[in-house]
């Protein structure tokens, strides 16, 4: 048997008939006063005649066993509820409510002749299959709380211009993972990414599968002129996948939103790194890449993803707004543009005819446009209130955001065919390897610098005075 009383009280549903209108003007103020009672203690009402009790410490039975109910109902017969109602034990099979400063409501059995007893009748049942599995689907899929206003949430979950649609904090985890299918403010930076990832995912699976060829083919195939763009898409729903996670779940709890975004800021390090290997190595053009900022390329972009992402988790754990955004503007951006620099230089050098290049072009377009909207608080700054659900800047950026990598990925892919035959030739097995290699112990790098910065934030909060 469990020892969680919620648990425990969650096998049983106490059930109000009222079975005539006679007497219904006494009756219905008793009735509604017991309700008060009742809920006042229960989490909620299920309907208006069923009563779900959540909570309640002192009642104790597991299930309905009958042998059970008779060792443990004496427990229901002395459970005090609020106001001094009280539940008493009629026989194994009913339980009553008794009201105080009026006439005990004892229960009734219907009649099969003449009209029933005009009482209010409370019956401790056996559940039925059917309300077993509604109780089960109850547990499962709760209703969700309401979406509340900026007033309602720590100053920590609030955004500029953003009123409502935000997510009471200290519910249960399970609440914010069923969020995704409630609409508030967070929904579509949910919804974006998780999409993206799905996308991206299959469409590497028709990619492999469409154009797998074998060691001397063009398409995708195990060896190591394969694996970076492996690498890269294990990079771009990594990403993804921690944005969408950290987006559903931050408004469990200030910790939460803190540690869920530092993973965030770490799946950003993890992708372009991921966008650095793979465009460095299929996108850029012969004279980018025997230039000096082709050879240092990789270690140079590891070094400031690195520092970026150190930037960033430092500046969301100690820093406010304005100059947390600042910071992490700063290192964000000068990151993405090393990384993208590659493709820069292509379109900046080279004709831009041709599908990859047009793809290099959409992607760098809706990057701009996606870091203007995550830097401005735009279009709500103009109208607060009327883009709380949909259409703020944070959404619009992580959207943009979302088809930028969807069209990075096509450009990849077609650069990828048109590279991977001479890859191991121009940059020799080893190189690649080595490349390939420096992956993981960036990720790990990071993923353990912010674990550092946590523990170091929240060592500073706890000897911090009262
Ligand atoms: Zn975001």
């Amino acid at each position: 048997m469990t020892s969680d009383p919620s648990a425990q009280i969650q096998h049983f549903i106490f059930k109000l008939h009222i079975s005539s209108s006679a007497v219904l003007g006494d009756l219905n103020r008793d009735v509604s006063r017991l309700r008060k009672d009742i809920e006042s203690v229960s989490e909620r009402t299920l309907s208006s005649k069923s009563l779900r009790l959540e909570g309640i410490k002192s009642i104790r039975c597991s299930n309905r066993n009958k042998e059970d109910l008779n060792k443990k109902t004496r427990s229901y017969a002395d459970y005090p509820l609020k106001t001094g109602v009280k539940l008493e034990q009629k026989d194994e099979e009913e339980m009553v409510l008794t009201s105080p400063g009026s006439k005990s409501i004892s229960p009734v059995k219907r009649s099969s002749c003449g009209p029933p007893p005009i009482m209010p009748q409370v019956s401790f049942a056996t559940p039925s299959p059917c309300l077993t599995l509604l109780s089960l689907l109850d547990r499962l899929l709760p209703s969700l709380p309401p979406t509340v206003q900026d007033v309602d949430v720590p100053p920590l979950f609030r955004e500029r211009f953003i009123l409502a649609g935000y997510r009471p904090t200290g519910q249960p985890w399970r609440s914010y993972a069923l969020s995704l299918f409630q609409m508030h403010n967070d929904t579509l930076n949910v919804w974006s990414p998780l999409l993206a990832a799905v996308c991206m995912a299959l469409r590497f699976m028709m990619f492999a599968i469409l154009r797998g060829g074998g060691p001397e083919g063009q398409g995708i195939s195990v060896d190591v002129s394969s694996l970076p763009l492996v690498l890269y898409m294990f990079s771009a729903v990594t990403h993804l996948s921690c944005r969408a996670a950290a987006h559903l779940l931050h408004a469990h709890s200030e910790q939460a939103h803190r540690s869920l975004f530092l993973l965030d800021f770490v799946g950003v390090a993890t992708y372009q790194y991921g966008c650095a290997l793979a465009l460095s190595l299929y996108s850029a053009a012969g004279g980018w890449t025997q230039s000096m900022l082709g050879k240092i390329f990789l270690p140079a972009s590891a070094l400031l993803l690195w520092f970026s992402c150190a930037v960033c988790c430092y500046t969301k754990l100690h820093l406010r707004r304005p100059h947390r955004k600042l910071c992490q503007l700063a290192s964000m951006g000068a990151a993405s543009w090393l990384v993208l620099s590659p493709v820069a230089h292509r379109l900046a050098a080279h004709s831009w005819r041709g599908s990859p290049a047009l793809l290099h072009l959409l992607q760098v377009v809706l990057f701009l446009l996606s870091a203007f909207f995550f830097s401005c608080p735009a279009p709500e700054c103009f109208s607060p209130g009327r883009f709380d659900i949909i259409g703020h800047g944070h959404q619009l950026s992580h959207f943009l955001l979302s088809l930028c990598t969807l069209a990075q990925q096509e450009a990849l892919f077609q650069d990828f065919l048109w590279r991977r035959p001479a890859l191991v030739r121009d940059f020799g097995e080893e190189r690649l390897l080595l490349a390939c290699a420096s992956f993981p112990c960036v990720i790990l790098t990071c993923g353990m610098m912010a674990v550092a910065v946590s523990r170091g934030a929240r060592a500073q909060n706890e000897s911090e005075p009262e």
